[in-house]
This record gives C-alpha cells, structure tokens and sequence, in this order.
C-alpha cells in the first residue's frame, strides 16, 4: 500500500509517501517514496519536494490554507515531474496517515477515521488549542481532495503514554478536577518514544516486556519517557506539552506561584503568561539569543557567552535530574536512549547530560559519542556501563504502520 503520512502544523504541512503493507513491516522492508514540507500555509509558501533518490525541489508559491496546500502537494505527487515509482493517480494513494496530537484518554490507540473520531478529536481541542485544530484542517482536506473511499487513520501523541499508571498522570490538585475536567497528565512525543523502544527491542532481540529503558526526545519540544516492561509508565510533559524539560521556547517545569506573580509584577494577562512560557522562555528565554541548540553551542563556543552556557547547563541539568528521577521511580534501567535532532546530533550535549552520573553506572565512551551524529544508530557508553545509545527517531514510519494496521484490522469508512 501506498500511505501518504501528514503531520499538520498550525501554518505547516509535513509529508511523507511510504510503500508498506503488512508482510513489509515484517521484514522491515517499508520504503520511503517521498517526503518534504510546506512552510507559512496562508501568505507566500515554502515548499520543499523530494522524491527519494532525486533532488529535492524548491519553491514558493501563494498557499492559503491547508486544502490548497495539500491539493498543491497531490498534483505534486501524482506528477510525472515527480516520477514517485508506482504513484500515476490519485488512486495509487491508498491511505492517509495522520498524526493528531491530543486524543485525551479517548483514543488510546491508533483508529480509522470516520465522524465519530472526528468528534472525538474535536472534543480534545481544549487541551490542544493550537493543534488539533491544525490536525482536523489536514484531516478535512483529505477528506474533500481525496475522497472518503480512501481511508485516513488517527495516530495520536499522547497514545503511547495511556499505560501510565495513576500514581504517575494524576497531578495533587484536589481529585474532583480530575474527574470533572480531566486534569492530568498525558505525555507527547509518544510516537517518537514508542518507536524508539520498538528498534531498541529489535537491535537487542528483546521481548517486549523485557523493555526497561529511559527514552530521551531531544528536538525543538524536549521530553524523557520511562518505559517499563515495553509500556510508558511516566513522561515529562503533562497535561500540555509546556511541563517537564527546558525546551527551544518552553520553560518545562516551573513553580506555577510565577504566574501570579508575573501577573501582578508585570501587569500580564494570562494569555501573554502563557505566551511567556511556550514562546519566550527556555533556550532563548535564558540566553536571550536563540531557541536553536546548534546556534546557542556556537555562541558559547565562538564568543564565550555566557548567558548561553548558562542555558545550556540549564538544560542538561534538567535532563540529569529526570533520568535520576526515572532510575528511582523505575527501580533501574537497562539503557538511556537519545533521540531528536538534539539528541541524534550533538556528541556535546549529551557528553554534558552525562557529567557526573558514572555513580549511577552512566559512562559516556567519548570516541564512540564523538562519532555518533547524522542519523548513526548505535551505543555511546563504556564497557561496563549502562547501555547508553542513539537511535534516530522515525515517527512517519511509524505512522504508516500504523494506518496499515488499523486499515487491515478495521477497514471502516467515512
Ligand atoms: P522538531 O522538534 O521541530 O522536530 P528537531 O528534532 O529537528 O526539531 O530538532 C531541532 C533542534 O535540533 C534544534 O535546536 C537544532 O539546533 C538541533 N540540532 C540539530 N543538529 C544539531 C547539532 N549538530 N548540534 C546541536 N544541535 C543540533
């Protein structure tokens, strides 16, 4: 089958064409035919195409919204300018693949989209006001372009994490809150952390539930995942994905007085609060520079900033004190496995994040970390220390999976 996969952003649509059928995902022989992405949906577009194993295009057009987007792409697709092996129409497209961030506790796992899912993700907008609404844009436009005989399947975030036991969602704010609004925690980034457990398992010849590591998504958005017996048993990011890490533009955990605080001492409203922390804070908060990790290791580098030291300690002392956190709430791990642009990329970030854990048996190799950049998959650590690894996240393929899967299990229709 022939899975376009889409990942919606409020102003972007990301894309990839994947070959894969069940027997495929067997033997692991799913091909990637394309992928690319359209930028600034709404004024003049950036569109990068790539057909495997060609050139990737470049250029700009005026795209409105995600439906002239996505009609622009399929005419791309179907082109023979293109020339994507086994796509000539419309028909070679045999279903669509979506990633949708929030799915609250209702979707637990991944489904085939009909009207009641699209209520269903509807109702998770006020968890996700900026991106389930993105989410249903690519849904609808796919629905309207390429026409409900083709089925679209779900594939949520927060999916993954559906496994975590009470003691680890429920915040201690008074229980009702739960129960009346369903305050807790759901987790993100569940497809990247899911999938990386899944090529640990297969690069060990592990069984599922002899799964026992601590997963660590470093891009743009950070979050570490405790995985226990093959299942999510804690997360960092919360009820949003503001919680947890220090991230480009997040400021991950802080005391929630501050925002009260800022209130009164800054005469903000809550909306410009919560600008604050998504928008303004982490990496480019602290620095004051930029929310680019690679930018920020240049600066400290080049001029000695030291603001942008300062936010990059402050980064990898979070880290550090998570896998403390998840080693105990564990009760020990068999690997820490890096992921992420950040976390596939950068030997001295992670160098970093390890400074001072050889007590708990964490020891980076440095020649090993050194060369494991640009999408290596491997081990970092020592002889005799916990296993410590980059495996290069591939949450599209995942996707495309996943919608085969559900396509076969439930082949339901609009
Ligand atoms: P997203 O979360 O948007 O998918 P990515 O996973 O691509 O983002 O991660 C983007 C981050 O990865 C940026 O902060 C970028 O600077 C960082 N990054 C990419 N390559 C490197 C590198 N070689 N060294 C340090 N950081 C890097």
């Amino acid at each position: 089958m022939n899975i376009l996969v889409l990942n919606c952003g409020s102003s972007s649509l990301k894309f990839q064409v994947i070959a894969t059928d069940l027997e495929l995902i067997e033997k692991d022989g799913d091909r990637q035919l394309a992928r690319g992405i359209i930028e600034r949906i709404g004024s003049q577009s950036l569109i990068t195409l790539e057909a495997t194993g060609k050139p990737a295009v470049r250029q700009a057009a005026p795209l409105r919204d995600h439906r002239a987007a996505l009609d622009f792409l399929l005419r791309w697709i179907v082109s023979t300018e293109a020339g994507i092996e086994g796509i000539r129409s419309m028909g070679d497209i045999h279903a669509v693949g979506h990633r949708v961030v929030h799915g609250a506790e209702k979707f637990t796992r991944s489904v085939v989209i009909d009207a009641e899912v699209i209520k269903g993700i509807e109702d998770c907008i006020e968890l996700a006001p900026l991106h389930n609404p993105a989410n249903l844009k690519g849904i609808h436009a796919a629905r309207e372009i390429i026409g409900t005989g083709v089925p679209q399947v779900a594939v949520f975030d927060t999916s993954f994490h559906s496994t975590m036991p009470e003691t680890s969602y429920l915040y201690a704010i008074p229980y009702q809150l739960y129960r009346r609004h369903k305050i807790r925690r759901y987790g993100f980034h569940g497809t990247s952390h899911r999938y990386v457990a899944y090529r640990y398992r297969q690069i060990m010849g592990a069984k599922r539930d002899e799964v026992n590591i601590i997963t660590l998504h470093l891009g743009n958005g950070c979050s570490i995942c405790a995985i226990k017996n093959g299942n999510s048993v804690d997360t960092s990011m919360g009820l949003t994905p503001l919680e947890g890490l220090v991230m480009g533009t997040r400021s991950g955990d802080i005391d929630p007085s501050i925002l009260e605080f800022l209130m009164h001492k800054e005469g903000m409203s809550i909306p410009e609060v919560d600008t604050l922390l998504n928008k303004q804070s982490g990496l480019l908060g602290i620095s004051g520079l930029t929310n680019d990790m690679r930018d920020l290791l240049a600066e400290e580098q080049e001029h000695q900033d030291r603001r942008a030291k300062l936010a990059v300690d402050i980064f990898c002392g979070r880290i550090r004190k998570y896998i403390g956190a998840y080693l105990a709430e564990m009760g020990g791990a068999n690997a820490v496995v890096f992921t992420g642009g950040i976390g596939e990329n950068s030997p001295l970030i992670r160098q970093r994040v390890f400074e001072g854990l050889g007590f708990l048996g964490l020891d980076i190799d440095d020649s090993l970390n050194r060369t494991m950049t640009g999408g290596k998959e491997g081990e970092i650590g020592k002889k005799g220390s916990m296993r410590i690894m980059v495996i290069p996240t591939n949450e599209e393929l995942l996707i495309a999976r996943d919608t085969v899967r559900s396509v076969k299990n439930a082949p339901r229709r609009w």
